[in-house]
């Protein structure tokens, strides 16, 4: 089995891996990159030509994927919704069938829609968690995972000789966080490779707590102060999503999402295999909000019945108004004006995303705007990301004959972690 690294042994995200075995070749995740010359890479980026994005790298020179070549992969298979690991489906050959789960297609669907961005690849497959599939001389079995992207997947790889693992983003610290134990309960003990991804052994200094333990944070935070309280989070970070819900639930607030939100949770509670709250009869404290530019894009470009089916459930900015001292309410820098109408004031700000997301000057304007209503800011956020003790369980459960680290900026740090560890490099083949 031969496997090449195209991005992710020296850094975070924008992972590319091919497998090779006999005629086979398939590619696991199809990441865009958030760093270009180690440093966040700019929005201008995504509008570079072909040329231009080969150039830079944002595009690894790989042979037979693009849709300008002949194809000459057998699959694409992602591992879940996150745009470092899915964002460079658009440039791969139509012909080349893409595999994702039933969440994964789905939140890469509706991101589609709501940012009218690139359609999402037509001869998508999906696959269900923990049922095997063949893809030429691969038989892959997906694992679900506990991770801040809703409904992602471990796989574990073998052709006729050997088997490899690979995490993809995961931790143990979430809502599935029993999904690590089944995984390393469940995956083949003594494989020949595992890829395990290494986002937090370079930041070491995040304190990490469970998604249970931030919900009762917040609870503590909330339940004696008298004004709105605003949140940031991901609208994509279900579990997240989830945690501002229950302690809303739990102080008998109004929990108050966006319209975009709102279809997002709709949509995945739609797949069935969940009980994901959603704006509905079963859940009255959920209302709609309806942000002014947001909804003029439904009505004009994406589909009215997006917004119209949350109509019941729709509460206005008048309305908001009145009841702000009693709101938990989702909200994002775009939705600064409508605040403004809402006339929301003297409340709390807590913003629950990665730090390093929050430097951008229209971020720093908006919490400026917040600041000078009358808005204390605070922080309440855990990883998504496996801590150094869980990647400890996962080899120590796993046993596998080699470690390659992928998807981290401090691969050497591994090194303390086992004796078994093997450092590649971005683009080098090796066998297995
Ligand atoms: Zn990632
Ligand atoms: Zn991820």
């Amino acid at each position: 089995m031969q496997i090449t690294i195209y991005r992710g042994t020296h850094e975070i995200g924008g992972t590319l891996v091919e497998i090779k075995s006999g005629k086979s070749r398939i590619l696991i995740d199809a990441g865009y990159p958030l760093f270009l010359n180690n440093q966040p890479i700019g929005d201008e980026v995504s509008s570079y030509s072909y040329d231009k994005l080969l150039e830079v790298g944002v595009l690894p020179d790989i042979k037979g994927l693009y849709g300008w070549d002949a194809p000459a992969f057998d699959a694409v298979i992602i591992s879940h919704a996150h745009i470092d690991h899915y964002g460079l489906l658009r440039y791969i050959h139509p012909e080349i069938p893409v595999y994702l789960s039933k969440g994964t297609r789905k939140i890469i669907d509706i991101s589609a829609l709501f940012l009218q961005s690139a359609q999402p690849p037509a001869g998508a497959c999906e696959f269900d968690m923990y049922k095997p599939f063949q893809i030429g001389d691969f038989r892959i079995m997906p694992f679900l995972i506990d991770h801040s992207a809703f409904d992602a997947a471990a796989f574990e790889i073998s052709d006729k000789e050997k088997t490899i693992i690979y995490t993809g983003d995961f931790r143990g610290h979430g809502r599935k966080a029993v999904c690590l134990d089944r995984f390393i309960d469940k995956a083949k003990e003594g494989a020949d490779a595992l890829l395990t991804e290494g986002t937090m052994l370079g930041r070491q200094d995040e304190e990490v707590i469970t998604e249970q333990e931030l919900e009762d944070c917040l609870v503590k935070k909330i339940q004696d102060f008298k004004g709105p309280v605003l949140f940031q989070s991901s609208s994509q970070n279900i579990d997240r999503l989830v945690s501002f819900y229950r302690a809303a639930a739990r102080l008998d607030k109004i929990f108050v999402v966006d319209v975009y939100t709102a279809n997002v949770l709709y949509e995945l509670r739609q797949l069935g295999n969940n009980r994901l709250p959603y704006p509905s009869v079963d859940y009255l404290n959920i209302k709609v909000f309806y942000p002014y530019r947001l909804t003029q894009k439904i009505f004009n470009k994406i589909g009215e019945e997006y917004a119209k089916r949350f109509s019941s459930f729709y509460i206005p900015k008048d309305k908001l108004k009145v009841v702000q001292n009693n709101i938990v309410m989702a909200v994002r820098p775009s939705m600064r004006r409508d605040i403004e109408i809402a006339d929301l004031k003297n409340g709390m700000f807590i913003y629950s995303m990665w730090s390093g997301y929050r430097d951008s000057e229209y971020q720093k304007e908006f919490e400026g705007y917040l600041n000078r209503t009358g808005f204390s800011a605070h922080i309440l956020h855990t990883s998504g990301h496996a801590t150094v003790s869980d990647i400890r369980r996962l080899i120590t459960g796993l046993k596998p004959k080699q470690i390659i680290p992928i998807h981290t900026m401090a691969p050497d740090s591994f090194i303390s972690l086992s004796e078994n560890v093997a450092l590649k490099k971005d683009g080098e083949a090796f066998i297995i």
